[in-house]
Formats: structure tokens, sequence, C-alpha cells
């Protein structure tokens, strides 16, 4: 399923109005390389359809995207292997910015396979704050727990486009 949201790279991307280094695609989603990767071998796994928020992709195309980044997080761990790839990788990130407070830049849902070794310059910058107690923990948990017990009935976010909000999620390229 597609659908495209005037100036939005990503259905720009899609649609072949852009450029893009493209390593999958079908009939729902697409992976191409990050145009400003955070390490080598930084690829974005991107559902067809533009939405903002992963709770508004269709199961049937939300459920294909972690296989893919799975087996392109299994190939990029071969290609770091081959002396002539150039892709440094002791770890992989898989990142998603799910709103802009998250950090996300683009709003078409997106999932970011990260290569990742000692050093490099990616940072997530942590401040959880005292950890809460036991009590408070399984408060939230029984909260989660009762909705996910409810028959699925997504409703839609309103997309975000205003205002930009700084992220206090940074990935630094
Ligand atoms: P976000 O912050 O929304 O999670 O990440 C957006 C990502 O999209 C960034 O890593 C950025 O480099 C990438 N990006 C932005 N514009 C383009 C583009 O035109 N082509 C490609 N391939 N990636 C893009
Ligand atoms: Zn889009």
């Amino acid at each position: 399923m597609a659908t495209e949201q005037v100036n939005c790279v990503f259905c720009s991307i899609i649609n072949r109005k852009l450029p893009s280094s493209i390593v999958y695609e079908d009939e729902d989603i697409i992976a191409f390389m990050d145009i400003n990767p955070v390490n080598k071998g930084h690829t974005l796994v991107v559902p067809k359809i533009h939405e903002q928020y992963m709770c508004d992709i269709p199961d049937e195309t939300s459920q294909k995207i972690f296989p893919l980044a799975q087996r392109i997080n299994k190939n990029l761990r071969r290609l770091s292997e081959a002396s002539d790839s150039g892709i440094k990788l002791e770890a992989v990130n898989l990142f998603l910015a799910d709103g802009i407070a998250a950090g996300q830049e683009v709003y078409h849902s997106h999932l970011h396979v990260i290569p990742r070794f000692k050093g490099d310059s990616f940072k997530l910058h942590n401040q959880y704050g005292t950890p809460p107690s036991r009590q408070e923990l399984d408060a939230t948990a029984n909260r989660i727990k009762q909705l996910l017990q409810e028959p699925s009935t997504p409703q839609p976010i309103q997309s975000q486009t205003s205002p930009k909000i700084v992220p206090d999620v940074i990935i630094h390229n």
C-alpha cells in the first residue's frame, strides 16, 4: 500500500522523484541508505504508506519492518567481515523516533539500522533521574497490561508538523 504526501522526502524517494540507494523493496516497504549516515552502512527501513506514527501503520505492513531490519542487520554484520566493505560494525542500534519530541525529523515513520562501534560519535543523551519504586512500576505495568487485553482499536494520532521541539535524543553524525 502506498500513499504520497507532498513535501515528504521519503514519499519522493518511494515515488522515484528523489534519488536514493535502495537495498530492498516490495509492495509495502522499502529500505535505502541514510543520506547522512551515523556510520557507514546506516540503513532506513520505511513503510511505503505515509504515516508519521508507527501505531497508524497497518499490521500487515508493520509486521514486515522488523524482519527486514533483522536481515539487514545480519548482512551488515557479514559485510563488516569483508575487508573491502569499509563497514565497521561491532554492534547495531535499531532506532525509531516516533514523534518530534523523540527526535523525529522526517515525519514518515522509519526504522534506523545503525552499525555501531566503540568510540563512534553516536550519542543518546539519557538523563533518567531517580528510578521509580516497584509499586510505581507495577502500577504503570498494570495500566498498560489492561489496555493490551482490550481488543485492538488503533486510533490515528494527529500528525505533528509544528512547532519543532528540540529533541533530547540526538543523533550525532
Ligand atoms: P529521524 O531523525 O526522523 O529519525 O531520521 C531521519 C533520517 O533521514 C536522518 O538520519 C537523515 O539523515 C535521513 N534523511 C533525511 N533526508 C534524506 C534523504 O533525502 N534521503 C535519505 N536517504 N535519507 C534522508
Ligand atoms: Zn511520506
